[in-house]
């Protein structure tokens, strides 16, 4: 099987990462919620899980390339945040310095290209997710000539089932190139194949868009449930966890829509959610209906606005968007 290393080393990965962004963030006090200084714990823990995960992947693969979102300068000139982080990474890899968790951290700076292959790693997506105490995903993906191979997406608090809420917390999404989707627990290496929802008729259809409204256009997501008759009120949500409820057909679209047209989307954000969402059997484009291009540098230089869904309902989708843009 074709990158089967490759998954098992982003898996194990994401495992070892969440357990230290569980750890900070069951130690968040409520002050700290609402703040992120220097030495938040947010920031600990981003620094912190992308330490863990580029040493994974460095181990197994040490001539890969890593795009990593996180650089170790504001650790290099802030004594306590450095402190603070390595005494963290410490408590998951033994006899770790100082120096080592600087250089792991930096082994994240690669710019991208469009031959070859790299990493693409997301320490802690949905930061305000994190610090809300609500959903957060350690995103891991692997890009080889532009285009996703391998999508890890560790979700540590995303039910196993979204709408059963005894179900156990904490989700781990997997896809490998035309081998399809799948999701564990946890607690269990056990995998069950996902597949996206089998709606056909949009105005069925319930759609998921970020919490944050600077994030993605609330206001331009409203008028296109309006012209697709979607009644179903969008599930709000942080991170590449809504790329999950995509793909295991809880809910049936994602609109990721501009809000300034000087914002461009990072790489590390949608690598690895993307490949599980078309492994799962969905369509991932642009608003142009163009596919998401890997090979432009740190941002998708390319591409503007994300919509995700089932595949069945995207054409739908994209015809709606486009009516939004034409009244303004
Ligand atoms: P989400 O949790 O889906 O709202 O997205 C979190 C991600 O949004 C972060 O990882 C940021 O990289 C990214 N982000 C920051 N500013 C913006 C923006 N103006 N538009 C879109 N995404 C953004
Ligand atoms: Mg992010």
């Amino acid at each position: 099987m074709r990158y089967k290393l490759e998954r098992a080393v982003a898996i194990r990965a994401a495992i070892k990462a969440t357990a230290l962004c569980r750890d900070v963030q069951a130690g968040i006090k409520s002050a700290e919620r609402i703040t992120k200084a220097d030495s938040s714990p947010v920031t600990v823990a981003d620094f912190g899980s992308q330490a863990i995960v580029n040493l994974e992947i460095k181990e197994a693969f040490p001539d890969d390339q890593i795009m990593a979102e996180e650089d170790s300068s504001a650790l290099r000139s802030s004594e306590r945040l450095r402190f603070e982080v390595v005494s963290r990474v410490c408590r998951f890899i033994k006899d770790i310095s100082e120096d080592e968790v600087l250089t792991a951290i930096d082994y994240g700076k690669f710019t991208g290209c469009s031959r070859g292959r790299y990493w693409a790693v997301d320490p802690i997506d949905g930061t305000k997710g994190f610090l809300r105490g609500e959903q957060y995903a350690v995103a891991i993906g692997l890009i080889e000539n532009g285009k996703v191979v391998v999508g890890v997406l560790g979700c540590p608090n995303l039910a196993l089932d979204f709408m059963d809420e005894s179900s156990e917390k904490g989700s781990l999404l997997v896809a490998v190139q035309d081998q399809g989707a799948y999701m564990r627990a946890y607690t269990s290496e056990r995998e069950r194949e996902i597949r996206v929802s089998r709606v056909k008729d949009p105005a069925k259809a319930r759609f998921t868009e970020s919490y944050e409204s600077a994030h993605s256009s609330h206001h331009r997501s409203a008028r296109i449930a309006e012209l697709l008759a979607i009644k179903k009120a969008p599930l709000r949500m942080d991170s590449q966890c809504k790329y999950a409820v995509v793909a295991r057909g809880e809910v049936t679209i994602y609109l990721r829509l501009s809000v300034r047209a000087d914002y461009q989307e990072k790489v590390w954000d949608h690598a690895a959610g993307s490949i599980i969402v078309q492994e799962a059997g969905g369509m991932i484009t642009d608003s142009n209906g163009r596919a998401l291009d890997f090979s432009a540098g740190r941002q998708l230089s390319n591409n503007q606005s994300i919509i995700a869904t089932n595949g069945a309902i995207h054409e739908a989708v994209l015809a709606a968007l486009i009516k939004t843009a034409a009244s303004g």
